[in-house]
């Protein structure tokens, strides 16, 4: 990084990468200023005061959004704080996050929001885009303020942890939305089907003698909110897929051409439920790692468009909870600064182009947000410089202690993954340069 001798703040200049965007790919600098992409050209010349990042054998994409992370604050910040949070999306590559509203006091009204809004803004590394409950407390009796939360920003509803039981209040919450214009987000899992399971119901399971979460239980809930989609004409984005019949579910939805949009996990289509033979905690998810047919269809449905976004379900837990029995021990595992490596890595054999890829972390996953105004934009002059910039080659080894979050829990601690972020902007300020956080 070298400043211009003048030493008043210029433009930062993002030099000899590839840029990516929806319009596909090519060879450009990249100049910003003042929160704003400002010129694109073969070469961009220095001026005195610029700011130059190295984007050589990068690819300078529109930054990309995580639809699903668990920040823990409100109320769990020994596992995860909106900052701690916010510096491992950074470093991921991540310029927007949506918070799942499983918080202490619970996402369900605006004062909680908005506290999770400001922690955001404060941190200053991504934009923290908190998500509203469905139901008062995600307890599945009555709606939350949909309204209310929807008036002060809210784009995206879900219950997660849980998904909403009573078609009927479903029913009910997607008239609502649809007269809003916002968009409900669903955990599938037939609660009465997963009572006490601790991983997939299959071969493995049987095995090790545990309570098993049968795939139907995700796939009856898909059907369900696909059918309430059609009748009310409401947008609804399943969360965390996994199973191979729900991707043929929602790709029927799609060739129906209903609103449907869905989202998969990086660890649902890299582990499978063999990784919990030796009863290690680290790999309980919920819904749980399934088997490797899951896998080959979860791929199908990202290579296809089937699928829209990659998005981490980050999850945080603190050492002695994830310590615990696998039965006690809580699902989930951390996620936001292997996305980009996982995703390179493991889908190397699709035949999915980079312009594709790029679009699973960030144009798509941006616009089921609400917030394609400003993240996942293309790279041109007047777009917002929300940017991320990435070596698609840098070989690096997954080093937990390395990690940005309070919490440990990854089971890639030791793999080595291809594909690594180097600068992260937001807003026009490098807030990642050289893969280390800026603030
Ligand atoms: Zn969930």
């Amino acid at each position: 990084m070298s400043a211009g001798a003048s030493g008043t703040p210029g433009r930062l200049v993002l030099k000899g990468g590839t840029v990516v965007d929806r319009d596909g790919e090519r060879r450009a600098d990249v100049a910003v200023e003042h929160g704003q992409v400002v010129e694109v050209a073969d070469v961009v010349g220095p001026q005195a005061g610029d700011v130059v990042l190295d984007a050589g054998g990068c690819v300078v994409s529109p930054g990309f959004v995580d639809l699903h992370v668990h920040l823990r604050e409100p109320g769990r910040e020994e596992a995860e704080t909106i900052e701690t949070g916010s510096r491992a999306a950074a470093l991921g590559g991540f310029t927007a996050v949506v918070a799942m509203p499983n918080t202490e006091p619970a996402q369900d009204d605006v004062s909680v929001v908005e506290f999770v809004r400001a922690e955001g803004e404060r941190a200053g590394l991504c934009e923290v885009l908190p998500a509203g409950c469905i139901t008062v407390g995600r307890a599945g009796e009555t709606l939350a303020p949909i309204g209310e939360l929807a008036a002060a920003g809210v784009h995206l509803f879900t219950d997660d942890g849980n998904g909403v039981q009573d078609p009927l209040l479903m029913r009910r919450a997607l008239e609502y939305a649809k007269g809003l214009g916002v968009t409900l987000a669903q955990h599938c899992e037939v609660a009465s089907l997963t009572r006490g399971a601790v991983m997939h119901e299959g071969a493995c399971c049987s095995r090790l003698g545990v309570p098993g979460w049968p795939a139907l239980a995700e796939e009856l809930m898909v059907f369900r909110d696909i059918e309430l989609c059609r009748l009310t004409g409401a947008r609804v984005h399943l969360l965390h897929l996994s199973t191979a019949r729900s991707v043929e579910l929602v790709r029927q939805a799609k060739a129906d051409g209903l609103a449907v949009t869905a989202e998969v996990a990086p660890h649902h289509f890299t582990l499978t439920d063999e990784h919990l033979r030796g009863f290690d905690p680290v790999y309980k998810v919920n819904p749980p790692l399934r088997t490797p047919d899951d896998i080959a269809a979860l791929k199908a449905g990202l290579a296809d468009g089937t699928i829209d976004a990659i998005a981490t379900d980050h999850a945080p837990h603190p050492p002695e909870s994830k310590e615990q029995p696998l039965d006690e021990a809580p699902p989930g595992m951390l996620g936001l600064e292997t996305a980009l490596g996982l995703a390179l890595t493991e889908l190397a054999d699709l035949d999915l182009s980079l312009v594709e890829l790029v679009g699973l972390l960030s144009w798509r996953p941006a616009a089921i947000a609400g917030v394609a105004d400003r993240h996942g934009v293309r790279v041109r002059p007047g777009s917002p410089a929300n940017l991320t910039v990435f070596d698609p080659q840098h070989s690096w080894q997954v080093t937990p202690s390395a990690l940005a979050s309070k919490s440990r829990n990854t089971p890639y601690a030791g793999r080595t993954l291809r594909g690594k972020v180097r600068h992260t902007v937001l807003r026009g300020a490098a807030v990642v340069v050289d893969g280390e956080a800026r603030r």
